[in-house]
Parts: C-alpha cells; structure tokens; sequence
C-alpha cells in the first residue's frame, strides 16, 4: 500500500517544494473562488478540490483520457525497454510484464537480459520467463547489449513475436556509461515504450532518476515498484510532475502476478485516506485570510505593529502550519517540515503564545512595555504558562518587531508572502 509514515527524509527541496506550492496555490485557488454548495460541508468540498487537484497532478481528471497500463499500439514487434538503477525491479517488472502479455493480452513475447554486467543477471531472467510461460532469448557469452538487442530484434522478427522486452542494466547510481549504453540500445531498438522503474521507498533519489533518465534517454512511462512497502503516494505525484512522463504500472509485490495498472484517483484516494490529509484538508478549508494579512503588513511598514497583531499574526501561521501535513507527504519536505516545528510554528506553542496574549489587557497588547513583574505573572496565572513563558514571548515579539524595522529599512516587499519557503 502507499501509506504514509515518516520514514526517511533526504529530499531534494529544490524539486519537490514548486510541486507542493503548485498543488497548494491550485486548491487554494479554487477553493477561494468556489461557490458554497449547501448540501455540503465546507471540508467536504475542500476534500474534493484536493482530491480533483492530486488526480491532476498524477495524470488523470476530467477530459484527460488516463490509458492504465501500457501502449501496444504499434506494428509487432513491440519493443519495450526497461531502464532503471540496480534493484529497482527491472528485471522482476519485465518477468510480471511478460506473464500479463502472455495470459491476459494473448501475445507472444520474448524476454532479452542485456545485463552483461552481473554474472547471473541473464540467468535470472531465463528462470522468470520459465515461470512466466514465454521464451528468453537464448544467452551468447561475450556479446554487449547492443549485439544483444539487436539478436533480439531480429529472432522476433523472424519468429514473429508480438513483443520483446528488453532488460538493461543498472547501476548503483546514475553514471555515463550507463546513460550511453541505454541511449544507445535505445537508438538501435526504437522501442514502442521506454519504462523507467524506480523503487517508490526511495523518495527524492527516485525523483532525481526519474529526471536525468528522461532528459538523457526520453521515457514513455514509469513503472513504480515497491508500493507493497511503507511508500508515499507522494514520490508518484513528485515523479509525474518532473518528468511528465505517466506512471503506467505499479508493482506490488516480489511474485510475478503483483502487477498493477496505475489510476491517478486510486491514487489519490489513498493518499487522501491518510487521515492525517484529511484533517489538514479540513483546517486548509480555512485558508488564510488575505485581506487580514495585507493589514497587517501595512501596519508593520508603519511600525504600528503590537500584540494584538502578533496573535493575529500567529493564527495565521497556525493555518500555514497545518499545510505542514501535506508537505511531509512528499519526499523531500520532511526536513522543511522539521525547520518550521524548529521555528517554534507548530501548534501546541502556537496555542499557548495565543493564550498569554488573551490574557492581557487590550492595553497591555497595545503597549507591551508596561509588562513588567507583577502583570506578567497575572498574565501567566490567567493562561496556565509561567513567567518564562510570558517572557519568551516578548522576546520573539521584541525579535519579530526588531526584524520588523530592519525590512523596512530595506523596503520591505511583504513579509507575509514568505509564508511556505
Ligand atoms: P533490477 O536490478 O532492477 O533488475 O531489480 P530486480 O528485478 O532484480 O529486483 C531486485 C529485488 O527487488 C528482488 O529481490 C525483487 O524480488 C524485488 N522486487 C522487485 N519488485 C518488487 C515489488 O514490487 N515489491 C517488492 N516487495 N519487491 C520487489
Ligand atoms: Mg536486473
């Protein structure tokens, strides 16, 4: 399943967050201009926008024609190359393609392992095709990947075979050799379908692949591997978005019958499932207040900023941080996420800084420099904090209002706008 979790967080910000803002603007976008419908709940119809948006960014939605599964539309032989680093399911999602296109699709397929690189690779996809039912194309010591393809090509010619799947080789990591060796196979075979299979466990690397391999070698698809596993629905929306390439099949599992068709609202609908989502879908459904924020930022420029602003202000920044929630969904965010709960932004402070400022005084809110001793531990008592509490809250006031001067002196373009990175 594409379940949530906080696994390990290595992502690359710098691909994933333009991802996460775009999906964000777009949901707030259209859930700032959407008439109210009666019938519903306000959080009903912010799930739904949400839901529409993330079908989107995974390919489908209304009016887009989404074919699950894989493009045999060409004159046989078909040719389908299978690229993607070591391990990542190669040669295993060319075993469980070939059983598919045997039983469902009636074709007749052969299996080519160009893997010259690791001794027992070609055996073991002589051994999967047995259990698939097709035929692998018979091992020749010595020959490279290109002689190899192009053996291949010509027995499915000659035999006339539907479809030949070509497994390559991978490496550790991305190398040149490798991209030439692919780009060359590549040239010779005219494959039909260029699959790239990524481990959908490995987050931001996965996204990182999925981009050089499209820029180097041009993909038609994704095959996602793995998703039996603690997976995120997010390296799916992640991958779509950087390669524009659409994720076509799922493997599920190591036996040859876990193959699946990949549908962007399945998808959607499980990542939505997570109830974390929904909660944060739900407090999104109060998206921020604009006409408040830009008050607010005119009264900072006059430096007439007070307490009664910074609450205002914090509750602003509560909203933002349950946006937090969808962040850590996508591989990559989960140290951002980690900054802004350093930033002292997560919700039990925000909570509590809310509550000592509701116990003063509007005088005391307006003129924060009267706080001394005696009202501060008033203060503390009234909102079940103590007085270190209450000082550490001037002291990010004083901090805030301080920074506040400077970006002034800079001319400042708006400090709420910085909101989300
Ligand atoms: P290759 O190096 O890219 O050819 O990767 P392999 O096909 O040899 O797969 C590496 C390992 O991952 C093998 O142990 C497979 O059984 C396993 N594997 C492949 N696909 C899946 C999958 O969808 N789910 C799980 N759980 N394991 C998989
Ligand atoms: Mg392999």
């Amino acid at each position: 399943m594409l379940g949530g979790g906080d696994g390990a967080d290595h992502l690359l910000a710098d691909v994933a967050l333009p991802v996460v803002k775009d999906l964000v603007n777009k949901v707030r976008e259209r859930a700032v201009g959407q008439e109210v419908i009666r019938s519903v709940s306000p959080a009903q119809q912010v799930i739904k926008i949400v839901n529409d948006c993330l079908v989107e960014a995974l390919g489908g939605g209304e009016g887009v024609q989404h074919v699950p599964g894989l493009d045999l539309n060409a004159p046989a032989p078909i040719a389908i190359l299978m690229i993607g680093l070591q391990g990542s399911g190669k040669t295993t999602t060319s075993g469980k393609i070939a059983l598919r296109l045997r039983g469902r699709d009636k074709k007749k397929v052969l299996l080519a392992s160009l893997d010259v690189h690791r001794p027992a690779a070609q055996l073991q996809l002589e051994t999967l095709a047995k259990q698939a039912g097709v035929t692998s194309l018979p091992i020749i010591a010595g020959q490279t990947p290109l002689q190899i393809a192009a053996r291949a090509m010509q027995v499915a010619r000659g035999e006339l075979y539907d479809v030949v799947i070509l497994d390559t080789a991978g490496r550790l990591s991305i190398d040149e050799a490798l991209m030439a060796e692919v780009a060359e196979v590549k040239a010779a075979t005219k494959p039909h379908e260029s699959l790239l299979v990524v481990d959908a466990m490995t987050g931001q690397d996965a996204v990182n692949t999925a981009r050089i391999f499209n820029e180097r070698v041009g993909l038609t698809g994704i095959v996602m591997t793995r998703v039996d596993g603690d997976a995120r629905g997010g390296a799916a929306l992640s991958m779509r978005a950087v390669t524009g390439a659409p994720i076509k099949l799922l493997g599920a599992g190591e036996k040859l019958d876990a193959l699946e068709d990949f549908h962007p609202d399945r998808i959607a609908g499980r990542i939505l499932g997570m109830g974390d989502i929904v909660s944060l879908v739900e407090r999104a459904a109060e998206t921020i207040d604009k006409a408040e924020a830009e008050k607010l930022a005119a009264k900072m420029q006059k430096g007439q900023f007070d307490l009664e602003d910074y609450a205002a202000q914090l509750k602003q920044i509560g909203k933002m941080g349950s946006l937090s929630g969808i962040l850590g969904m996508l591989p990559g965010i989960g140290k951002i996420k980690s900054q802004i709960e350093d930033a002292n932004l997560d919700n039990t402070v925000l909570k509590r800084q809310a509550a000592i400022i509701g116990s003063m005084t509007p005088k005391e809110r307006r003129n924060p420099e009267i706080l001394k001793a005696s009202r501060k531990k008033r203060i503390a008592a009234g909102s079940g904090s103590t007085v270190q509490d209450v000082n550490r809250l001037l002291k990010q006031f004083d901090d805030m209002s301080a920074m506040m001067k400077r970006m002034n002196k800079l001319g400042q373009k708006g400090l709420m706008r910085g909101g989300l990175g």
